[in-house]
Order: structure tokens, then sequence, then C-alpha cells
């Protein structure tokens, strides 16, 4: 074996690198983004059992399940939006699998969102990170630490007004800069979706997905336990189900971390 991966699982044995969940739990209850009602809106999860150790199956458990790609936390392809449709290698199936393993590196804006729940990630603290942590490389997933999981009620993770929800995202410059100047993987986010929630009345609407996707960058929705993370030092392991053709799709993230 390997030296590196010898020592990657003697690091896990002996606790001194953890692995850490950033997966939200996806059931029927779990919140799905509200598009104005003009659009098809996603399904939400939906599970029923086969058989339970029955007469339906004297021996096995097993459910069946359906969901919108975009439910819970989930992946974004460069296919889902109208700026990577024609990209190659731009669905779940195609994407290189190495690009499902990179480096994390975790921008901490949670006072900030504490204070402005429709706070967006500018530029300036982009490089005020990186004065302190150093130029975010190349495969990078960068993670927007904003402890909105933190709210487990669906009423105040969706956080829906009268003009549509209200949740933090990026400035557009900043996804310009990630996407264009910093090759980085994409970007991760703790609320329903990658865009913050007013992205709709922006210029372009959705911004993050109009830039990300269109430069053939990914995105993870829905990420939790980004407070567990350094902000450098992590590696980020978040591989999508194989759908053929797929925009997306519900996943395990993990993160292994000093
Ligand atoms: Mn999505």
């Amino acid at each position: 074996m390997s030296l590196v991966l010898a020592k990657l699982l003697e690091e896990l044995a002996a606790g001194r690198l953890r692995v850490v969940d950033l997966t939200q739990p996806l059931s029927p209850q779990t919140p799905l983004l509200p598009l104005p009602p003009q659009f098809n809106n996603t399904p939400a999860f939906k599970i029923w059992e086969l058989s339970r150790y029955d007469e339906r199956g004297p021996a096995w458990y097993w459910n069946a399940f359906e969901t919108g790609e975009h439910t819970g936390t989930h992946f974004d392809a460069p296919v889902h939006w109208v700026s990577g449709k024609d990209l190659p290698d731009n669905t779940v199936d195609r994407i290189p699998p190495k690009k499902f393993v990179g480096p994390a590196c975790v921008i901490d804006v949670s006072a900030e969102v504490a204070e402005d729940p429709n706070y967006l990630l500018t530029v300036e603290r982009i490089r005020q990170w990186e004065e302190q942590y150093g130029r975010i490389p190349a495969g990078a997933w960068v993670l927007l630490r904003t402890d909105w999981s933190k709210r487990t009620d669906p009423t105040e993770y969706i956080n829906l007004k009268e003009n549509g929800p209200h949740t933090p995202g990026l400035a557009k410059e900043s996804s310009a800069l990630l996407a264009q100047e910093r090759d980085v993987l994409g970007v991760g986010v703790e609320t329903v979706g990658t865009d913050a929630g007013q992205a709709a009345t922006f210029e372009p609407p959705f911004p993050n997905h109009y830039l990300m996707h269109g430069s053939g960058k990914f995105g993870l929705a829905g990420l939790s336990n980004l407070d567990q993370l350094p902000p450098t030092g992590a590696i980020v392991i978040a591989a999508p189900l194989k759908i053929v053709g797929g925009s997306g799709s519900p996943l395990r993230v993990i993160a292994i971390t000093p």
C-alpha cells in the first residue's frame, strides 16, 4: 500500500484525523427551495416501505424513495444552469471522479449573518481571509460557514417573507473571483441553495449559479457541521449519484479533518 494511504488509515484509527459528516438528514420533512409560483418546484423526498421481515419479504427490510435531484444536502452540476448547458462532462455521471475530492477553505461569516440574514460574501472578505490563511488554491471547495444549518425549524431555515426567502449567499463579484481567478471546484453553503434567498431579484438572477456553472464549477447546498472544520487543512469528499444525464443529486458529504 502507498505510504500516504497507510498513514491516512493509521491517523484515522488513532483519532488524529476525524471524519465529520457535513450532511443534513434526508426525509419527507427536509426543507425545500421555494421558487416563485410560476415555476415548477421540486417535490419533497418521499419514501415507502417495500417489506420489513413480513409477508412482503420475510427476511429483509427495504424501502423505495422518490426525490428531486436538488433536495436536501445535494450536489449541483454545471448542466444545472443554462450558462453551463453546453460544457463538456457537465452532468453528474460524466464529471471526472477526481473532482469529488478537494481541500476545504472555510470562510466563517457566521457573525455577519447573525446581524443580517441577507449577508452576501464580499470580495473584500475573501481577500481578508486569504491574507490570514493564504491564497485559495485551485481545486478547492470554498465552504461558506454561516451557521444557517443550526436553524432546525424548517420555517426559520427557509425564512420566507412576502417578497421571498431571506438567506445569506455570495455577491456576484465573489462568485466570479472564485470561479475565474481561483479555479475552485465550487462553493458549498449551509442554506437550501448556493445563491442568496433574494437572488431571484439580482442581475443576473441567481448569479452564483450563473457564474459557477458557466465556468464548469459545482455547488454543494444544505451542508451542516461547518463549525467543526478549520479554515484550512480539511479535505471534502462529495460524490453525487451517477444519474445518467443528471443535473445534481442528494449525497453524503464528509470531511476528513485534523
Ligand atoms: Mn441545487
